[in-house]
């Protein structure tokens, strides 16, 4: 009976339509019955990361970086459950920028997120060129998929019933997205200017718990820098096959510490004469080196590496290798004042 089947494929499409609606715009009464997924992973963070700097990465190594909720969002065109992400308030979150939670690219900053009532994150306008988009025709319906430019993650979709100026609505998945506060001025001011130094001295978990120690270091991060594979993890770097260095990354007031104080701790507490070694532990990564985050940085290394050799400090000639500071990526959060954690503060020469 054609008349029955055309009713039936009628009904089958609104059926389709209607989940797609759900799917789409979110219904405020699953709010409270969907679980909250878990928080994005913790990585360092730029605000100058060049869009050119593409991140092209394996599924093995997309799934290995990714909580399973922003795999299944940004790797596999997945949906989260509205309401549940976070960043749906407009008020929570200062000024700041939401940034790609897969590469940390930049994508919105806060004054352009509005609340639109869906559930997800909203805002009128994408910064130049950190998105892509792409037409998407699941579920019946023809949509505008977003895309991170960087790492051609999912982020959600755009629709024209925004507000002014752009009259858009870019729905995100709060998963696909961190966000990074800006520091406000008089935070800035009260903390007094800071300078930052880099040091590459053997394992970082007893590097950084030395520098912790100096007065004047307002901070110290235990990371990798110096080498190629962006966004490294520990196992990566372990490997000696990315060229990154173990270091730690020394935020110190100038007014209380001098650069050369901090050379002075650096050099006395590791081997500087031994290639990629330090004590038991061997590889590139576990090489002597100095990042220097200024040309003036860069000069005073090179002057008291020079002192310290011409004044026979070390038996061996010095083989620490003073370079311009590069990305810095934060490690793995178990290995933040790793000593400190684990009872050990003491135990690291
Ligand atoms: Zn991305």
């Amino acid at each position: 009976m054609p008349e029955e089947s055309t009713v039936r494929i009628a009904l089958l499409i609104l059926v389709m339509f209607a989940i797609g609606l759900i799917v789409v715009r979110g219904l405020g009464a699953t709010a409270a019955e969907t679980p909250a997924t878990a928080s994005p992973t913790v990585t360092v963070l730029s605000e100058d990361i060049p869009v050119t700097d593409r991140l092209v990465l394996s599924d093995a190594e997309w799934k290995q970086r990714l909580t399973p909720e922003q795999y299944t969002v940004l790797r596999r065109k997945g949906t989260e459950p509205a309401f549940c992400g976070g960043y749906s308030a407009t008020k929570h979150h200062g000024a700041g920028t939401y940034h790609c939670s897969g590469c940390q690219n930049p994508l919105f900053t806060n004054d352009t997120k509005f609340e639109s009532g869906t559930g997800w994150p909203s805002f009128f306008q994408p910064l130049p060129g950190r998105v892509e988009k792409e037409s998407d025709t699941s579920y019946g319906m023809v949509r505008d998929e977003v895309h991170c430019a960087r790492c051609g993650g999912h982020l959600g979709h755009v629709f024209d019933d925004g507000p002014a100026p752009t009259r858009l609505r870019y729905c995100i998945n709060a998963v696909s997205l961190q966000f990074v506060p800006t520091k406000a001025a008089s935070e800035v001011t009260a903390a007094g200017p800071t300078a930052k130094a880099t040091f590459g001295a053997g394992c970082f978990w007893g590097v950084e718990a030395t520098f912790r120690e100096v007065p004047g270091v307002v901070d110290a991060k235990v990371g990798y820098e110096g080498g190629t594979l962006i966004n490294p993890t520990y196992e990566d770097v372990c490997s000696a096959e990315t060229g990154h260095a173990e270091v730690v990354e020394v935020v110190y007031d100038p007014s209380k510490v001098s650069y050369e104080r901090l050379l002075t701790v650096f050099w006395e507490n590791h081997d500087p004469t031994t290639l990629n070694r330090q004590g038991p532990d061997h590889g590139s990564q576990y090489r002597s080196a100095v990042f220097a985050h200024t040309p003036e940085q860069r000069a005073t290394a090179e002057a008291m590496k020079a002192k310290l050799e011409s004044d026979k400090k070390f038996r061996r000639p010095i083989v620490t290798e003073i370079v311009a500071a590069q990305t810095f990526y934060a490690a793995e959060e178990y290995h933040q004042q790793y000593l400190e954690k684990k009872g050990l503060k003491n135990c690291h020469r």
